[in-house]
């Protein structure tokens, strides 16, 4: 079976040979939520709304339509997740009492998608692209690439979008491309990175250096025969300096289509602060750096696609300029670890030790290691008495009861644990302190900074995880173990009183390197207060690999001693500069 080249697509090869730039959609799983699409429903979720096609088809034509309105050149069809959903071993998808055949809802999802731009009148100009969402990492993912191509052949897309992509090394994905592009579809491949690896969406950097793997690829990818090479799934911040960098390594268009918000597990939380002027103006400089292809992922609206076509109308790509954005490639951080006193108190009588009466829940884990390290800081030094104080992950509650007893003048203890929060508040009152703390359960990557504190402590998990099992998908994968300790870090500027200070804990799997970096950039100070060994429990044990990985690629470290691994646990003492 060999497809023909449709005239939309010839249409868009004009376009992009010409100086005017293709227009590509804004999200469309992410606005059946924002538009509160009744019957969109978590289980979508898991095949990012692939399912909609089925159950809600109306709401799927009513946001391409937006998008044909909005001026786009490109409707992509809501099918991201079919490569998972394909692979389910059940009868059809979870859509209920009726089983439904996933290539049935992948021609219907192209049937939705011309319709939509048929019945406004733009059928000539406006193209189809089949969106197909991740990594083809199994034979069975490539199996159904070859079977998508039998659906084609009654309901033909323009061209393919294979997006997200971000590995480089496994060889389904390109043989996935070219049997596409063998049976004569083009092929456009996106992927979630920037040049200096793989990105998520809260723009966390995944995986190992990697030099110029990316740009080698991009060139290997246009000898292949793919029709334009994109970045997508990565946030706005994260665009800038990439085109221009791949450019160096081949002339294939080159586009990029970010995300607005992030993925707050069950739901896309948007970004109230970039408008559509503001996306705009930004699209405007990616159009400066290079780009020909412009549109949105996650949580980019038909307000935002329309400001942006209006301002890109008349505008030229400019010869991609060598890269500036980048000199940030200092390593040490001086003021942590040489120099600074790293002591234990031993001054005092302290068996038995004075901790609060602490009972722990079954849902909820004791005090950790790096959760006593805290501890112990705060018991020695008395640390909060008149103070305004924060406990980010505040567990059972041992660091929120110390604070309390030393003579806090409120707590607040927050955990994304809701038995951690009514454990830490059933605790203050059987000490007596529930007159001074109050809790919250606050998913830490919404928390906002309302209010200001004198102290803030923080021990929060840091488990490296691999990635390379994973799918990508739109939930970050912990590569480095930092993502909630970096983001910590990020919001402490807002979150400290003048004269405030925090006292976090950080193991040695993470990078004091890294950590200097952010520190550095949210104009904070660290030092060491005290540190201590700890074996690495279970859940770390079972990381070993990634673990060793992510020492390869930086300063991390643990110890070996025999058949145990150590790690270490530092106290920083963080303050503004
Ligand atoms: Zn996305």
């Amino acid at each position: 079976m060999k497809l023909s080249r449709s005239a939309r697509y010839a249409a868009l090869e004009a376009t992009l040979s010409g100086e005017r730039c293709v227009i590509l959609d804004g999200a469309v799983a992410t606005e059946l939520q924002a538009r509160g699409a009744r019957d969109f429903r978590l289980s979508d979720n898991d095949h990012w709304g692939f399912e909609a096609v089925e159950h809600m088809p109306e709401a799927v034509a009513d946001v391409h339509k937006r998008y044909v309105e909005a001026g786009c050149d490109v409707i992509t069809t809501n099918t991201y997740g079919v490569l998972d959903a394909a692979g389910r071993r059940v009868t059809g998808l979870a859509l209920g009492a009726r089983p439904v055949h996933w290539m049935d809802l992948a021609r219907n999802a192209v049937r939705i998608a011309r319709q939509a731009i048929g019945e406004l009148g733009r059928s000539d100009e406006c193209a189809v692209a089949f969106s197909i969402g991740g990594d083809v990492v199994t034979d069975e993912h490539l199996k159904t690439v070859q079977l998508l191509l039998r659906c084609f052949s009654d309901e033909a897309p323009d061209f393919v979008l294979l997006e997200t992509l971000t590995m480089l090394k496994d060889d389904r994905t390109r043989d996935a491309i070219r049997l596409l592009i063998d049976a004569g579809l083009p092929v456009w491949v996106s992927f979630r990175r920037c040049r200096d690896g793989v990105c998520g969406i809260h723009g966390q950097l995944w995986g190992d250096p990697q030099g110029d793997d990316f740009g080698r690829l991009a060139a290997e990818l246009e000898e292949i025969g793919i029709g334009a090479l994109l970045i997508n799934c990565l946030p706005v911040h994260r665009v800038s300096g990439t085109l221009p960098w791949l450019a160096d390594f081949t002339d294939l268009p080159l586009g990029v289509y970010p995300n607005l918000g992030r993925y707050v597990d069950p739901a896309w939380r948007f970004d109230e602060t970039i408008g559509p002027a503001e996306y705009a103006d930004m699209a405007l400089i990616w159009r400066a750096e290079g780009a020909r292809i412009l549109g949105g992922c996650c949580g980019v609206r038909p307000a935002h696609i329309a400001a942006m076509a209006e301002a890109l109308t008349g505008t030229r790509p400019l010869a991609p300029m060598g890269d500036t954005t980048h000199g940030d490639t200092d390593t040490a951080l001086s003021d942590t670890g040489e120099g600074a006193k790293w002591q234990d108190d031993r001054g005092r009588d302290l068996f038995p030790l004075p901790v609060p009466e602490l009972s722990c829940d079954d849902e909820v884990s004791p005090p950790t290691a790096a959760g006593l390290l805290l501890w112990k800081h705060l018991l020695r030094d008395e640390v909060g008495r008149g103070k305004q104080c924060l406990d980010i992950g505040c567990g059972a509650g041992l660091t929120t009861l110390q604070l309390a007893r030393n003579g806090a003048s409120q707590v607040t203890a927050l955990d994304a644990s809701r038995a951690a929060v009514a454990n830490t508040l059933s605790n203050a009152f059987r000490n007596g302190l529930d007159r001074v703390v109050d809790g919250h359960v606050v998913d830490l990557y919404t928390l906002d900074a309302e209010r200001t504190y004198d102290i803030v402590v923080a021990s929060v998990p840091q488990v490296p995880t691999d990635p390379g099992g994973e799918r990508s998908g739109h939930r970050p994968v912990d590569y480095w173990g930092r993502n909630l300790f970096d983001h910590v870090l990020s919001i402490l500027p807002a979150l400290l009183a003048p004269g405030g200070r925090a006292l976090v804990v950080q193991s040695s799997l993470l990078s004091q390197a890294e950590t200097a970096r952010q520190l550095r950039r949210a104009g904070l100070h660290a030092r060491v207060i005290d540190h201590q060994a700890c074996p690495l429990g279970a859940e770390l044990h079972d990381r070993l690999e990634q673990i060793r990985r992510v020492e390869d690629a930086s300063d991390a470290y643990h110890y070996t001693w025999g058949d145990d691994h150590v790690m270490t646990l530092y106290l920083l003492e963080i303050s503004r500069d």
